[in-house]
């Protein structure tokens, strides 16, 4: 079990904001002070650009970015050479659906998603069926927030081409039963394209046992500095992919008229990459491995479920998401008629931070029936004051706001 309480010792954001509770990590989490030590020695001892210099300084700056990529490699169980350096989850999933559906995508194939994706799993795809005359289809979910399995089964034909799901909602906080689905998908010869931005850094994850060929994550969301995120490929899926940007780095011989490519994963990592980031995030997957991920999960489900028992307290508030073993520590909902944007903004004067609005998941709110809701996302740094602080604070807010109702 983790200590929460003397973990918050190791995250500099809580000391200089006390009385901070800080329920937005889904959105982007705090980072620890090996993190931030892990850039800035960076800068102060070893930086400058990578894979280029035959000084000893660059082959330091090289070495730390390329420990970075096998400490991200361990904590996915993974190669070093399936992990691609991006920006984010969105880049990753960007790539993924640039590189692969330009060369594979035909008119009358179809993309199937999930009502629960994303914007960042969704818009890509819409891209990419514009341009080749692909269909998307979108399997539901039920009244309880999980996926229909028996849509699931019926949506996926032979005309499927790529099926694209989150493994953790970032608003229901459902943890979709992937390694099945994917099994499923790949069987029919669909690609498998997995959002792990929710995922990755609540759960233990071993890429390669959820049949996918394709993994996408936020450094920012797991202890890790925005600007550096994975994509996971499988290496045969990697092998088989053009490249999306092209320029530095990522060539093995160019004339005028054309190139030849290195192999992956420098083949995807065009130009000057985000260094100092990277390291940041290989310091982040170093410091939640050694908290240990069952641990971290195991925690994460221990104050859902305690969240889920005291919130239950507050009249009017609606609660969204499933109950049961397959959720992660993400509560959304709404209180009686309010907004959420006013609701937010109470309890931020209570010194809670929670997200308002539609999360990037308008199709998911419309299932849901609601234009927008209030999350709460709990981490490693969250305690059951954490909870409480909450709890007293909506209690708080609707007391105030009673007349609005
Ligand atoms: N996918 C999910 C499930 C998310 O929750 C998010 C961010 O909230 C993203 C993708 C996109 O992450 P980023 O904005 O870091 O690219």
């Amino acid at each position: 079990m983790l200590d929460a309480q003397a973990l918050k010792g190791d995250f500099p954001i809580f000391a200089n904001n006390p009385g901070l509770v800080f329920l937005d990590s889904a959105a982007s989490s705090q980072k620890p002070r090996a993190v931030i030590e892990a850039i800035s020695r960076y800068y102060e001892h070893d930086h400058a650009n990578v894979h280029r210099g035959a000084y000893a300084l660059s082959e330091r700056a090289t070495e730390a970015y390329e420990t970075a990529r096998r400490q991200m490699a361990r904590f996915l169980g993974a190669q070093p050479d399936e992990i691609v350096f991006v920006r984010n989850a969105t880049e990753a999933l960007n790539l993924t659906a640039y590189a692969w559906g330009l060369e594979h995508l035909r008119s009358g194939d179809e993309i199937l998603l999930t009502e629960m994706e994303h914007h960042a799993n969704l818009v890509p795809w819409q891209l990419l069926a514009r341009r080749s005359g692909a269909r998307i289809r979108a399997v539901p979910f039920t009244k309880e927030g999980r996926l229909d399995l028996d849509a699931f089964a019926a949506m996926l034909t032979d005309r499927t081409r790529v099926f694209g799901l989150t493994q953790m909602s970032n608003v229901l906080g459902t943890v979709n039963p992937v390694a099945e689905l994917a099994a499923a998908a790949r069987e029919r010869g669909a690609l498998v394209v997995v959002d792990g931005a929710q995922g990755a850094p609540h759960l233990p994850v071993r890429v390669s046992e959820l049949n996918a060929d394709f993994y996408a994550l936020s450094g920012h969301k797991m202890l890790g500095p925005t600007g550096a995120g994975v994509l996971w490929g499988r290496r045969e899926a990697l092998a088989d992919l053009p490249p999306f940007l092209g320029g530095g780095n990522m060539i093995e011989e160019v004339t005028i008229e054309r190139s030849s490519y290195a192999p992956p994963p420098q083949r995807f990592e065009a130009g000057t990459p985000a260094i100092a980031e990277a390291i940041g995030l290989g310091a982040a997957a170093d410091y939640l491995m050694a908290l240990g991920m069952e641990n971290v999960w195991e925690h994460d489900r221990a104050l859902l479920e305690y969240a889920l028992e005291r919130l239950a307290e507050v009249p009017d508030l609606h609660l969204y998401g499933p109950r049961g073993e397959d959720r992660g520590g993400v509560v959304a909902f709404n209180l009686g008629s309010l907004h959420p944007h006013d609701l937010a903004s109470a309890l931020d004067q209570a010194g809670v931070a929670v997200r308002s609005g539609h999360h990037c998941a308008q199709p998911l709110h419309r299932r849901l029936g609601v234009a927008a809701s209030a999350r709460a996302s709990f981490y490693v740094y969250n305690t059951r004051e954490d909870v409480e602080r909450l709890l007293q604070a909506l209690k708080e807010a609707r007391r105030f706001f009673a007349s609005w109702m």
